[in-house]
Formats: C-alpha cells, sequence, structure tokens
C-alpha cells in the first residue's frame, strides 16, 4: 500500500517496522490458525488416533487422484489399501462388461500400485483379476510379488466354489493375503449359503467379507434374498453372524452402504455384533464422494457409526485399526 505522507512526516521508518511487526505477528497468527486448523481437521486428531480404510478405489466414479487424497485425509484416515478392478472383458464373469471397473469406472492393478507408490507408507494396494480369464492367477501373482497385500476386489459372477474361485483362495493362502469378496445375490458371489464349504476346504485362506448380501445376512429374518438392504431389528441366526462365530479364518468389512445399513438398522443388536467379533471385523469407506465428510460422505458416517457404537475404547481401535493393522501387518 502506498503511503500518503498526510501526519506522518518523517515517520516512514517507523511505518516499516511497524508494518514489519504487523507481518511478524500476522505470521505467528497464521501459523497458530494453520495449526489450530490442522487439530480440527480429522486426520490429524481425535488425539491423532491412526484409521486403516482397507477399501478404496483409484478412478472410483471418475473421482480425481488429487480428490481421492483429500478425502481420505478429511475423514481422518492415516492409511488407505486400494482395491483394483479386474482387466476389461466380455463375458459372463463380468456380466458382458457391467461389472468392468467393478461397475463404477475403478481402475485396475497398475494404477494403484502407481498410487501407493506415490505416497508411501500412506497408500497400500491389493491385486486383482477377472478370475474366469486364463491368466488370472499369474497376473494376481505378479502384483502379489511386488507387494500387494490382498486379493480384491472380487466381485465377479462366479460360483464361490468354483474352481477358477478355488485356484485364487489357494493362491491367497500361499502368498499368506486375504480374499476380500463382493457378495451380492444374483450379481456377484454366487452361492453364500453354500460359502462354509470353502471356509473349511481353505482352512489356510483368510477370507474377508462385504457388500449386500453379505450385511443383509447379519439377520437370521432374511427370507427373501433379493432384499438387498433389509431395515428394522435384527433377529438374532444370521449366516453372516454364524459364519463369523464358527470360522477363525473369516474377517468383515465394515464399508460401504450394506456396511453402514446393518450397523444403524438395530443398534441394540450391532453393539453385541461388534463385541463378539471385535477382532475380525476391519472399518472399510467404498465411498465415491469428493467431500469425505458430513452426510454426502457414507465413510465418514461409517466411522463415525462405529465410534457410537463400538462397545468400549479398546474395541473401538480395534475396528478402526487394530485389526487391520495385525492383518496387512501395516
Ligand atoms: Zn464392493
Ligand atoms: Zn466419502
Amino acid at each position: 500500500m502506498k503511503p500518503n505522507g498526510v501526519g506522518f512526516r518523517g515517520a516512514p521508518d517507523r511505518r516499516t517496522i511497524l508494518s514489519r511487526r504487523e507481518f511478524l505477528a500476522a505470521s505467528s497468527l497464521f501459523a497458530l490458525a494453520t495449526m489450530a486448523g490442522g487439530c480440527r481437521t480429522p486426520g490429524v486428531t481425535l488425539g491423532g488416533e491412526p484409521v486403516i480404510d482397507i477399501h478404496q478405489h483409484v478412478g472410483y466414479s471418475g473421482r480425481p487422484d488429487d480428490v481421492l487424497f483429500a478425502h481420505q485425509r478429511a475423514m481422518g484416515v492415516t492409511k488407505t489399501i486400494l482395491l483394483p478392478a479386474g482387466r476389461d472383458a466380455r463375458s459372463p464373469a463380468t456380466h458382458q462388461g457391467v461389472a468392468n471397473g467393478l461397475q463404477a469406472n475403478c481402475l485396475g492393478n497398475q494404477a494403484c500400485r502407481r498410487f501407493a507408490q506415490a505416497h508411501p507408507g500412506k497408500y497400500f494396494y491389493a491385486a486383482n483379476e477377472v478370475p474366469t480369464l486364463e491368466d488370472a492367477v499369474p497376473e494376481i501373482e505378479r502384483y502379489l510379488k511386488l507387494g500387494a497385500v490382498m486379493v480384491a476386489e472380487q466381485k465377479f459372477g462366479v460360483e464361490c466354489d468354483s474352481a477358477e474361485m478355488q485356484r485364487i483362495y489357494d493362491l491367497a493362502a500361499e502368498y499368506r493375503v486375504p480374499v476380500l469378496m463382493h457378495w451380492q445375490h444374483g450379481m456377484y458371489n454366487y452361492g453364500f449359503e453354500r460359502f462354509h464349504r470353502m471356509l473349511e476346504k481353505h482352512s489356510r485362506t483368510i477370507f474377508i467379507g462385504h457388500a449386500q448380501t453379505w450385511w443383509a445376512n447379519i439377520g437370521g429374518n432374511l427370507n427373501d434374498p433379493s432384499v438387498l438392504y433389509p431395515k428394522g431389528k435384527v433377529s438374532p441366526g444370521g449366516l453372516t453372524d454364524r459364519y463369523l462365530s464358527d470360522y477363525p479364518n473369516l474377517y468383515g468389512d465394515l464399508s460401504a452402504g450394506s456396511g453402514l445399513n446393518a450397523l444403524t438398522r438395530d443398534e441394540e443388536f450391532a453393539r453385541g455384533f461388534l463385541r463378539r467379533h471385535q477382532d475380525r471385523l476391519l472399518y472399510g469407506s467404498d465411498c465415491n464422494d469428493w467431500a469425505g465428510a458430513g452426510a454426502v460422505c457414507q465413510g465418514a458416517q461409517t466411522l463415525a457409526a462405529v465410534r457410537r457404537l463400538a462397545p468400549s475404547k479398546p474395541i473401538e481401535r480395534k475396528l478402526l485399526y487394530e485389526n487391520a493393522h495385525r492383518l496387512f501387518k501395516l
């Protein structure tokens, strides 16, 4: 700003000094404000507690990479696992291409690996491929050798006990990484009611259940398997609850609208469920919004639900961090 000089004859130096002081004062205020702002950022706060998100995607519904990065920070996530799509294919397993990009424009192995490499220590990646492709196993294995921490997201129109899927279960056991499966009646991974046979036969494989049919079966009152988001009171004895109780090689992914619905439809039941399976449930977001907070961000709402419903602080820490930290060695 240009000094007008009026009434300030002989005072320009003082003005300069004052300006410098003002500048320094403003700078420290700015620094304080930044720190305070940082403290309000969920990523840095809640006592600086770390959170692992086991379920995000690169290119999700066209979301740019820098927006994904900011989204995860806004949610307060400190480590994220990126789940690739398989390659584009037109076959029964992809419903003639409908399932390409995990049905949401998600990108594949290479894009996830690149994103993780650009943010070491913060982002990790899984390996994936359409299971019915002839070279599915070598393609997944290539990325496991490079450092992928899981086989995911398996979201294809295949029988859960098909020869192709069993090859993938064996590969995962060999590399000691979990396989994450998207269960959706009539669409992805058929035969949830027979899945116990796979859990028994592939007892060295760690399985992670996810999505509508997995979470719809939290209750025993599921009369129609095509109801993907059942509401209201949960009656005990659900297949998912029983599987988790009976098979130590099975984990649950709390992500997506299905996970949030299962937690919130009957909060009293949810508290007991979280207590029963406290060592084998994992926080994931799987949301495609750009905000990372508020009503549009289902991942932020799932975080809030876990914090509200976990029966104790130690259990909350297991669900949001410790179980994934142990399972994926992150
Ligand atoms: Zn999914
Ligand atoms: Zn979100």
